[in-house]
């Protein structure tokens, strides 16, 4: 069952859905070094990333905070072939407003959330960056739902922030990791 939230936006400066063209920085440090390795908190699942990177978007939706069960999920756009897995994930499938479902592959352990998969990501899956061993070289370009953020979080107003989310949020995440590979190559 889905459970939905009041809409109760803050004001704030934001970019609305459907003018989703903010800037990629194209300027972002995009590789950390060539191999990243992160697990979940029992350390039961274990992942490594070839070519590892540093974009991350912050998402401030509800369903984000449940699942991170913090103030925002951290998101890492990838290539599911870039990352290669140890250790069993059970999966949750929740639907999306969009009609899509989402698979979100958890440790059955300790619980850890590690990464979700949009029916309609095609090879692109959202890996949660709290996960990584080194999270130190980060760079965050966006921030997502920022209507539904906890006031007392403040928004770098360099930073695209979207009232909602891209409107293609499949198409969005695959420009961004497209983007790296461009820089990268
Ligand atoms: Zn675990
Ligand atoms: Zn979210």
């Amino acid at each position: 069952m889905m459970v939905r939230y009041p809409a109760v936006c803050a004001a704030y400066p934001v970019i609305r859905s459907g003018s989703g063209r903010a800037p990629l920085r194209t300027q972002v440090k995009a590789m950390i070094e060539s191999t990243a390795s992160g697990g979940c908190q029992c350390g039961q699942v274990r992942y490594t990333i070839t070519p590892a990177h540093s974009i991350v978007y912050a998402c401030h939706c509800r369903e984000c905070q449940k699942q991170s069960s913090g103030a925002f999920g951290l998101s890492m756009p990838m290539r599911l072939s870039a990352i290669r897995f140890d250790g069993d994930m059970a999966v949750y499938e929740r639907p999306t407003d969009s009609g899509a479902v989402t698979a979100c592959f958890f440790c059955p352990s300790c619980g850890s959330r590690i990464y979700h998969r949009d029916s309609t990501a095609g090879e692109f899956i959202s890996l949660k960056a709290g996960t990584l061993d080194d999270t130190s070289g980060l760079s965050l370009v966006a921030h997502l739902w920022v209507c539904r953020k906890q006031p007392w979080i403040r928004i770098d107003p360099e930073l695209p922030a979207f009232d909602t989310q891209p409107d293609d949020l499949g198409h969005w995440r695959s420009r961004l990791v497209s983007g790296l590979s461009t820089s990268n190559s």
